[in-house]
């Protein structure tokens, strides 16, 4: 009997369920990933986290090559070609079964059903495990037996929910193979799709890496957690969403790590796991989500600015604002972005100039090496104020506040914004006097006033509430 393993945003062998389930002593594992092109574009995925993949399937090949377990990486185009592509291999290797983990969003539910109809058609069977989170999406519920649509008592359900016996499982499990064609096969497989894929990978794509990095950080970090990370000039957040999204690493051996370091759960950083989860269970409760269609229904009637202009100064940092500009910066650069100033940035683009917030999230997942659809969507709908449990819409970021509260000697502006590194601590947040008075132009003028745009957008928002 043969199982086959069809990885997705879960590249890993360790603590991923599908190496654990309890299976017939005689089964054999093949494992297989495809590399949906035009699914890709699709969703906007951006160059720097395909890199990442690409290394992290090169590893993973000889990984399980060592173990004796075949792993096929396939090039296709659409989704749709997915459940006949995946009946032809089955039979072409004698395979009767296929497991896999659900991924929650649209498209992704989407091809599995059609994965799941096909199969079950032809007499395969097709099991799906939850493994993205550590609780089950539609499990951590309301005493309506809702999901929650309110951050904190959701958070406190979760950690009252979580049952650490669970997740303490043996994942190593699995039967390994000696027919040789299928090795060859699978090593002519790889041969071929990696013949023409070009790229380069700034982030660590073997777990011992990242889990020392992990070490580290609750090591050295995370006992300041809590204060130092609203601080983007400081380095003292895990850096964990990139392994977190392609699911090198799993949440899962986050938390076990905490926990065998003693560390009560109840601390801040766990917060943060918590808010991931949050967004992964609303996009499942929610599919509507998944469309892109923004949870709060009035602010359909926001009339967006549809200016291209004002568009492009903010996605390449010129809109004259420093906190604003460096974020922009940093993200280009590093395809990453501290929390406190993506919030700052997705503030001012939807606030400030009133864009709409779709368009900022699909900039961010064409930069980000950590964009998920969840995180993604839920981060910008919050910002927003389109989604749920987000700020009130008259809360309007001002970024000379946040930026002289969290980067009060403009370090982290200097070292994005090169052309600032110069001015004087005091003028770093708002240098436009400053360079003026000594007359050179070495920075951008700011786009909008503050003032007259953030009651410009408080009015549009009421408006849509009114129409609505
Ligand atoms: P840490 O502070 O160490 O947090 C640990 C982990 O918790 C992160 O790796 C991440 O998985 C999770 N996490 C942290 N903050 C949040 C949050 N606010 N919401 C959900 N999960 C969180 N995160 C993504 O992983 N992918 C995205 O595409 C993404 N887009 C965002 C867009 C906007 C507009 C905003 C405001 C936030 C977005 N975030 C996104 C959340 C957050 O900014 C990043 O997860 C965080 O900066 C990653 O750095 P870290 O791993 O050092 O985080």
């Amino acid at each position: 009997n043969r199982r086959l393993i069809w990885l997705r945003s879960d590249l890993r062998m360790m603590d991923n369920i599908l190496f654990s389930r309890d299976y017939e002593s005689s089964e054999e594992t093949i494992v297989i990933y495809f590399h949906a092109i035009h699914e890709w574009k699709l969703h906007k995925k951006s160059n720097i986290q395909r890199a990442l993949i690409f290394d992290r399937l090169k590893y993973l090949y000889l990984l399980f090559k060592e173990k004796n377990i075949p792993f096929f990486i396939f090039e296709i185009n659409s989704f749709s070609e997915i459940p006949d592509f995946l009946i032809q291999f089955m039979n072409q290797f004698s395979i009767q079964k296929l497991l896999s983990n659900y991924e929650y969003e649209y498209d992704e539910s989407e091809r599995d059903h059609a994965v799941h109809f096909l199969l079950s058609r032809n007499n395969f069977e097709y099991i799906q495990m939850h493994n993205q989170t550590l609780l089950e999406p539609g499990t951590v519920l309301n005493g309506e037996k809702k999901m929650y649509k309110v951050f904190t008592p959701f958070k406190k359900k979760w950690i009252h929910q979580l049952d650490r016996s669970k997740f303490n499982i043996e994942t190593n499990h699995y039967n390994t193979l000696t027919d040789k064609i299928i090795f060859e096969s699978a090593q002519n497989a790889y041969n071929n799709f990696f013949r023409d894929v070009e790229y380069e990978n700034k982030y660590f794509y073997k777990e011992k890496e990242i889990l020392e990095i992990f070490n580290s950080f609750v090591l050295n970090h995370l006992a300041d957690y809590e204060f130092t990370r609203d601080i983007p000039a400081i380095n003292g957040t895990s850096k964990m969403s990139p392994y977190l999204a392609v699911g090198i690493v799993s949440p899962q051996t986050l938390i076990k790590i905490c926990i065998d370091s003693k560390i009560a759960l109840d601390n801040s950083w766990v917060n943060e796991i918590i808010w991931r989860e949050f967004y992964i269970h609303l996009l499942q409760a929610f599919p509507d989500l998944g469309q892109n269609k923004p949870f709060l229904q009035y602010t359909k009637f926001i009339p967006w600015n549809e200016s291209e202009d004002d568009f492009n100064k903010w996605k390449k940092g010129m809109t004259g604002f420093p906190i604003v500009d460096a974020g922009m910066r940093q993200l280009i650069e590093e395809g990453w972005m501290h929390n406190r100033v993506r919030m700052i940035v997705a503030s001012f683009l939807t606030k400030n100039l009133l864009i709409h917030w779709k368009k900022g999230q699909d900039w961010f997942m064409q930069h980000l090496v950590d964009g998920t659809f969840a995180s993604n969507n839920g981060g910008w709908q919050w910002s927003a104020s389109t989604g749920t449990d987000s700020q009130p819409y008259f809360r309007v970021f001002n970024p000379i506040t946040q930026s002289k509260n969290f980067d009060p000697n403009g370090e982290y502006i200097k070292k994005y914004v090169p052309e600032l590194k110069n001015i004087p601590r005091k003028y770093i947040h708002e240098p436009w006097d400053y360079i003026q008075l000594n007359s050179e132009n070495i920075y951008y003028e700011p786009m909008v006033s503050l003032s007259s745009s953030r009651k410009q957008a408080i009015e549009t928002f009421k408006f849509a509430k009114e129409k609505y």
